[in-house]
Order: structure tokens, then C-alpha cells, then sequence
């Protein structure tokens, strides 16, 4: 039986040595076995990893971005290490993703409550400037930022306007910037959230609200197309406002509707008519912002 073992040992060496030597003819690949800080003994075990962490580098090497990455993990390059008598292998960030991490690191300023990803990429060099309804909101964010990085606590804006114009862009854009400036903001697609919040009163609900409370600057997106309820309005928003007036957190929304029709909306609920506490929320949202309007043709696709 031993010597059964013995031969079938050495004739998989002998196979392993074989492909070796069959792979290190082409010269390239025999180049880069070589540059390798590892004994030819250990090499020959590996013949076929090899093989694939040597295309992925000639992949990497002739790469312009990680829009053309051909390797099997986007970013990444399959890369062999000494172990001892061993060699293991595992997936390196190449040079265009480590950019990128290092480029991507503002979001983790950034905290998306039901929010697309793509909005995080939202920059204001990219804010289109075709017509000039754009032009007073970028001033009035230049002067926000100033005010901001000053010390000051500028109010955010209540920005209106037509579906698709491109405003929950905008505030975006400018969160954005501002969290490369490491300015922590919460970015919340506020009808979504007061779903999801209902549903949170077993679990987190009260850390979901309190982040949002008072994260530094906060977006409430597309406010006025929730369904109202007495409770969203007087158990949710009103306390939102209440805390981020009284300790000066600039606070955006964006909105089809007009401060006026949002007061009408806010004060029909299933629970009644309430003209007195629609009335309030809207006087907090005023003291918190500047309204401004975006109108403007349909960008979406
Ligand atoms: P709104 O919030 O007013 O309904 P959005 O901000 O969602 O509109 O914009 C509508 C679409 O147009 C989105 O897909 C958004 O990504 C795109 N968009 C708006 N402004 C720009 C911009 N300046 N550059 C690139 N895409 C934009
Ligand atoms: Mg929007």
C-alpha cells in the first residue's frame, strides 16, 4: 500500500513540474514567476493560480479605470503572498480603487434614509446651468457655505417647484460638498421614512428619530407627498422642527407643493381638521428656511 502511495505522490509531482514548465514558456508569464520573491519548489504547486493572478496584473497594467476593469472582482487584482512553504492568494485593491476609496471617503459624512446611492454623487460643478432658474440657488448655497464654515448657523431652504426640475439634486449637491468638508449630514426621502419609522416602533425607532433630529444639516425630501396623519405631523415633524430651531440646525426640504399648499395639507388628516397645528408647523418651517423656487422642465428619463 505504501508504495502504491509513493508512486501515485510522484506522479502528481511529476505532473505538477510539468505544467509548470509548460506555463513557463510563455516567456511573459515566466518573467513575472521570477520577479516573485518565492522559491521555484513552492511555485510549481500553484501553476494554475499563477496563471490567474499573472492576467489579472497584465489586465491591471494596461486598465484606464475601473469603468474597464476586466478582472473577476471590479477593482480588485488577484495577488499571490508568501506563506511559509505556502502561497496564498487574495484580492488587492488596484490603484484606481484605492483612489476611489480615498475620493469616496465624504460619505461616510453622509447618512441616506431611503435615498438613492447615486445621490451621494450629486456635485455642484456638475449642476446644470442652461437656464437661470439654478443661478439665485447656487449663489444663495455660496453663501451658505461661507456662512457655515465661519462659524455661523445660516438657514437651509424650502425649495419648491416642478416635478423633475432637478431640486432634491441640488440640496444634494451642496450636502455633498459640505461633507467633504466633513460636515456631517442626514439625507431622507421624508415620505419613505415616515413609513419605515411606523414600523420601527419595536426596534430603533428612537435612534432613527433622534439622528435625525439633530444631524448637523438635514434634507427632509419630497415633503407634502406622504400621506398625513395627525401623528406624522404632530408626533414626528413638529418635534423635528421644534429641536432644530431652537439649537440653529440648517434643515432643507424640497417639495412640489408650495409652503401654502403644505399648509393645507397638513391641516386635513384622517383624524380631522386642524388649521392651528398646520399653522404652527409651517411658522417653525419659515423661521428655519428660505423658500426658494425651482421650475423648470422634467429631467427625468
Ligand atoms: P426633483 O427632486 O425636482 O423631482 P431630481 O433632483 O430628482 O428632481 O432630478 C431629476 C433627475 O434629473 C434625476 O435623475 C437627477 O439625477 C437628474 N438631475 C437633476 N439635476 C441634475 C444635474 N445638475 N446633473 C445631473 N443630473 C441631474
Ligand atoms: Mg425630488
Amino acid at each position: 500500500m505504501k508504495k502504491i502511495n509513493e508512486v501515485i505522490e510522484k506522479e502528481n509531482k511529476i505532473d505538477l513540474v510539468h505544467s509548470f514548465q509548460e506555463a513557463c514558456n510563455d516567456k511573459e508569464f515566466y518573467e513575472y514567476i521570477k520577479s516573485l520573491p518565492i522559491e521555484e519548489e513552492v511555485l510549481i504547486k500553484y501553476t494554475s493560480n499563477l496563471q490567474d493572478a499573472f492576467i489579472e496584473r497584465k489586465n491591471c497594467h494596461y486598465c484606464r479605470g475601473l469603468n474597464y476593469c476586466k478582472n473577476r472582482v471590479t477593482g480588485y487584482c488577484y495577488t499571490p503572498q508568501k506563506d511559509n512553504k505556502m502561497i496564498t492568494f487574495s484580492y488587492v485593491a488596484c490603484k484606481h480603487e484605492q483612489k476611489r476609496l480615498k475620493d469616496d471617503a465624504y460619505k461616510e459624512n453622509l447618512e441616506l434614509f431611503d435615498m438613492p446611492e447615486e445621490i451621494q454623487n450629486a456635485t455642484l460643478k456638475d449642476v446644470y446651468t442652461d437656464d437661470k432658474a439654478r443661478i439665485p440657488i447656487i449663489r444663495y448655497f455660496k453663501e451658505f457655505m461661507e456662512e457655515y464654515q465661519k462659524g455661523n448657523k445660516p438657514k437651509g431652504l424650502y425649495l419648491t417647484g416642478s416635478f423633475g426640475s432637478g431640486k432634491t439634486y441640488l440640496i444634494a449637491a451642496l450636502l455633498n460638498e459640505m461633507a467633504k468638508k466633513k460636515v456631517p449630514s442626514a439625507l431622507v426621502y421624508y415620505p419613505e421614512f415616515l413609513r419605515s419609522l411606523k414600523s420601527s416602533f419595536q426596534t430603533d425607532y428612537n435612534e432613527r428619530f433622534d439622528y435625525i433630529k439633530k444631524a448637523p444639516l438635514l434634507l427632509l425630501d419630497d415633503i407634502g407627498a406622504e400621506n398625513e396623519s395627525a401623528w406624522s405631523r404632530d408626533e414626528v415633524l413638529g418635534p423635528i422642527l421644534q429641536y432644530r430651531m431652537q439649537n440653529h440646525l440648517p434643515t432643507f426640504f424640497t417639495s412640489n407643493l408650495t409652503l401654502k399648499e403644505l399648509e393645507t395639507t397638513f391641516a386635513t388628516t384622517s383624524s380631522g381638521v386642524d388649521k392651528v397645528k398646520a399653522r404652527r408647523i409651517i411658522e417653525r418651517m419659515k423661521q428655519l428656511t428660505n423658500t426658494m423656487e425651482l421650475i423648470g422642465k422634467n429631467r427625468r428619463n
